[in-house]
């Protein structure tokens, strides 16, 4: 199955210039949504982790069924003022504006690894915030896994520089 064929592409979303990747037309495809998390499943094994952490809110699509299927803990990783409790709190830069991503202080603890995954990689920004956020905790990054790549804007380049493990199921150029 080519996972490929089931991501739209939308010119000039959310704003002029963005090529948006659409998954929603992957998961309402129920045999290329349980592909994509198998597949995401199968990468996972060549790394050691406690936990799996997601990027809200595409990402927790993907990883709570990795999570689940794995049954390893999961973590969400929330956009400003959605987590309740006392958080490590960080803001970065996206393609397309600013944003602050939050953990919950007790959902990791020191010298655990966890598996990072979210739906897409562009610059970066978000993935190395939410490292940033696993480092804050005390916590070590075993790896990230990504459905979408889109190489040219360089996000995973600059991950795989700073030394962490980077797994991708599909590419695709910029915008
Ligand atoms: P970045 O921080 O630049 O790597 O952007 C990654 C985040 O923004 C991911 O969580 C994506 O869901 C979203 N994103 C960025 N660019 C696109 C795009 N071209 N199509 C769809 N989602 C995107």
């Amino acid at each position: 199955m080519n996972l490929k064929d089931f991501i739209r592409s939308i010119p000039d979303y959310p704003k002029k210039g963005i090529l948006f990747r659409d998954i929603t037309t992957l998961i309402k495809d129920e045999k290329a949504f349980a592909e994509t998390v198998n597949r995401i499943v199968e990468k996972s094994k060549k790394f050691e982790f406690d936990k799996v952490a997601a990027i809200e809110s595409r990402g927790f699509v993907f990883a709570s069924a990795v999570s689940y299927i794995l049954k390893k803990p999961f973590i969400m990783l929330r956009k400003k003022n959605k987590l309740p409790a006392d958080v490590h709190s960080i803001d970065f830069e996206l393609e397309y504006g600013t944003a602050t991503i939050e953990v919950h202080k007790d959902s990791i603890e020191e010298n655990e690894n966890v598996l990072i995954i979210d739906d897409l990689i562009a610059t970066g920004g978000t993935a190395e915030a939410a490292a940033k956020l696993i480092e804050m905790s005390k916590g070590k990054v075993a790896a990230f896994i990504f459905v979408i790549n889109l190489f040219d804007l360089g996000g995973c380049d600059t991950l795989i520089k700073n030394h962490y493990k980077v797994e991708n199921l599909i590419e695709f150029p910029g915008h």
